[in-house]
Parts: C-alpha cells; sequence; structure tokens
C-alpha cells in the first residue's frame, strides 16, 4: 500500500520591524531590538498549535551600507531570544529599493520556496506585516496576507490600509492579534 503523503502544515511569515519588534529605523545593533507587546506568546502558541514560524525582513541598510549583514544577523538571534523561539527559517534581503534582488519583499520568491519545499499548505500561510510589500508578497504567493498596526506608531500605515480595505486583507492591532485570529481560523485571503 502506498504511504499517504504528510499532511500540508500551517505557516507564519513575520516581517521584522514595526511587526514583531519596535522599528527604530536601520536597526544594526541587538540591544535596539524591544518586542511589541504580545508577540513572544503569540508565536509560542503558534508553534504549540503546530504552525511553522518564518522570519521575512527587507534589510536595506546593509545595502546602503550602514550595517553589514552580520549585524543584521546578531539583531535576529537577539529577536529569537526574546521570543524564546527560533525561527524554521530566516530570509534577509539585504539590497536597497534600487537593486535587483530575488527575495526582497514584495517579491514571494522566499514563501514560494518554504511552501514547496518544507511541505506547506499556501491556504492557511499568513505573511504578517505593517506595509503595503508584506501584504502583495502573500497575495503574490497565493498565500494570506495580515496587515498590522506600525509598532512604532499604533496605527495601520494609510497607503496599507486602503491597500488592505480594497483587496480584502484584514487588518489588526498587532501582530499578536493575527495570529490569534489565524490560529481561531478567522483570517481569509482574498477573493474567498
Ligand atoms: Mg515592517
Amino acid at each position: 500500500m502506498k504511504p499517504s503523503a504528510p499532511p500540508l502544515r500551517p505557516a507564519f511569515f513575520f516581517d521584522r520591524d514595526d511587526t514583531l519588534v519596535r522599528d527604530a529605523g536601520y536597526m544594526s545593533r541587538p540591544e535596539q531590538i524591544e518586542l511589541l507587546p504580545g508577540a513572544a506568546e503569540a508565536l509560542a502558541a503558534a508553534r504549540a498549535a503546530g504552525w511553522r514560524l518564518y522570519l521575512v525582513t527587507n534589510q536595506s541598510g546593509i545595502g546602503r551600507g550602514y550595517y553589514a549583514m552580520e549585524d543584521a544577523e546578531a539583531c535576529n538571534r537577539r529577536l529569537e531570544a526574546l521570543l524564546g523561539v527560533a525561527f524554521d527559517g530566516i530570509c534577509i534581503a539585504p539590497e536597497r529599493p534600487d537593486e535587483p534582488s530575488r527575495y526582497r519583499k514584495p517579491s514571494p520568491a522566499y514563501v514560494l520556496e518554504r511552501i514547496a519545499e518544507d511541505g506547506l499548505d499556501p491556504a492557511r500561510c499568513v505573511v504578517v506585516g505593517d506595509k503595503v510589500s508584506d501584504l502583495e508578497c502573500g497575495l503574490a504567493a497565493g498565500a494570506r496576507a495580515a496587515l498590522v498596526a506600525r509598532g512604532s506608531a499604533g496605527e495601520a500605515r494609510p497607503d496599507a490600509a486602503a491597500f488592505a480595505a480594497a483587496r480584502g486583507v484584514p487588518v489588526f492591532p498587532s501582530a499578536a492579534a493575527a495570529v490569534a485570529a489565524a490560529l481561531a481560523e478567522k483570517i481569509r485571503g482574498a477573493g474567498e
């Protein structure tokens, strides 16, 4: 008898700055990393529920020469320590916006690769972020998207809120709230 394939898994793809941590602008030092409220508890709950957890972050400060890839990696290690979880994968896109890039959001390339290689269910993958580029990334991957209020401002970016309204993307006050809604299966992708 042919063994059945393992079930496809759900996953969150988190933006970093102003989604999981407060964005102080081109952060390069681990001590600058400050978790937004509820983030650690939300990710722990997601992992406990069987969701895979990824980090997808545009870091053009590297391409601009403000800091090095190693600095961004050190910040991410600090993030994982504060969260108390290790991500299943991390994608850092170092390019400037004017440079060609395989992975810089809104490119869906990283999400698509993980879906294909890690056995993820795209209908149960959620890209969580505070910018239009995060939402475009999720929708272009055939996944869901969730807009969160900017962690440093407490409200959604106006352009992202308009995009979300036009595309039927749900809006949440925080990443923690977006995770809670997804775990309760309240998030629906555009067109559903
Ligand atoms: Mg962001």
